[in-house]
């Protein structure tokens, strides 16, 4: 197996590309797809501060090292989610990498800061964790983004992760969700923007990245994403791939350019529908956001 660009001995295969890559041109051909992504996308500039959402595996801290060494000004971002055997581990994974590289990494913890574990927290509020979870999850993120001043939220995103949810969204044509299916989300009030710089590189391609960076990161996945239709999908997507390389990559993007603009009056729509939780600020469609709700019923859950 030769490296497509100097003919050396290749370590990695990328079918969808039809190419094999050396270490180093492996390495660039990463940073390539994610400078590309940005640039396309009009994601974010170099003058930007920037806030990677770590939660200390492949893609996140993968993330975090390509739009360090493409010059941009990133601190990481983790949230403490008191999973039993994985939170914990997780955000040591993110300390490392920043204190190897000395930047920094702003850490917020759900039990300490808002006294509820995403366990507790969902069984209060009658949701699966994965709901509560990713509530908390998207609220905590643009406080941070917005209390710290920074202009931009990236996450860590890949190919799979974004063509397994529109898979999802399309068996289920839940047109709210497929409007909101973006790269890029623009700034609102009370939003900051936010981006998804990997979606041009697919799950193995990230756990080879961190491998050749020397990059430590968490192998293990959340415990309660067992059973998750998700992982069903990716799945799905998986055979197809095998069978025709190349798939993942003209279902997400084809939707992008074909089918995406039909959606964006629907986007629009929701922009203007919300108003302020009263109790925190954000924005919200009722008078008290959901975030604070779990918050309160956690709270009344740990009483009772
Ligand atoms: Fe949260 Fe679910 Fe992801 Fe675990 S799998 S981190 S609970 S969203
Ligand atoms: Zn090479
Ligand atoms: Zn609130």
């Amino acid at each position: 197996m030769k490296c497509r660009v100097c003919r050396g001995e290749a370590v990695i295969d990328v079918r969808r590309h039809n190419a094999n890559f050396c270490a180093p041109h492996f390495l660039h051909h990463c940073e390539e797809q994610v400078a590309k992504t940005i640039a396309d996308f009009e994601m974010m500039s170099h003058g930007e501060r920037v806030l990677v959402a770590v939660s200390g595996g492949k893609d996140s801290l993968g993330l975090w090292d390509l739009l360090l060494r493409l010059g941009y000004a990133a601190d990481g971002f983790s949230i403490g989610l008191g999973i039993e055997g994985y939170s914990d581990e997780s955000s040591e994974f993110a300390r490392q990498f920043a204190k190897e590289r000395g930047v920094t990494l702003v850490e917020v913890d759900l039990v300490d800061d808002y006294g509820f574990d995403v366990e507790t927290g969902a069984r209060a509020a009658r949701r699966v964790p994965c709901s509560a979870c990713g509530l908390s999850k998207r609220h905590l993120f643009d406080k941070a983004a917005i209390d710290g001043g920074y202009d931009v939220i990236a996450t860590g995103h890949n190919l799979d992760d974004e063509a397994a949810v529109l898979f999802g969204n399309v068996l289920r044509w839940n047109t709210e969700y497929l409007a909101r299916q973006r790269p890029v989300l623009p700034a609102r009030p009370g939003f900051p923007r936010k981006v998804k710089p990997l979606v041009r590189l697919g799950e193995r391609e990230m756990a080879a990245y961190c491998v050749l960076r020397g990059i430590d990161y968490q192998v293990e996945e959340c415990p309660m994403a067992e059973g998750n239709r998700h992982l069903g999908y990716k799945d799905a997507l998986n055979a197809i791939e095998v069978q025709s390389p190349g798939s993942k990559h003209a279902f997400y993007f084809g939707f992008l350019d074909k089918v995406a603009p039909v959606f964006d009056e629907e986007a629009e729509a929701e922009k203007e529908a919300l108003g302020r939780c009263v109790r925190c600020g954000a924005p919200s469609a009722g008078e008290v956001c959901s975030f604070c709700r779990l918050v309160e019923r956690a709270a009344k859950g740990r009483r009772t």
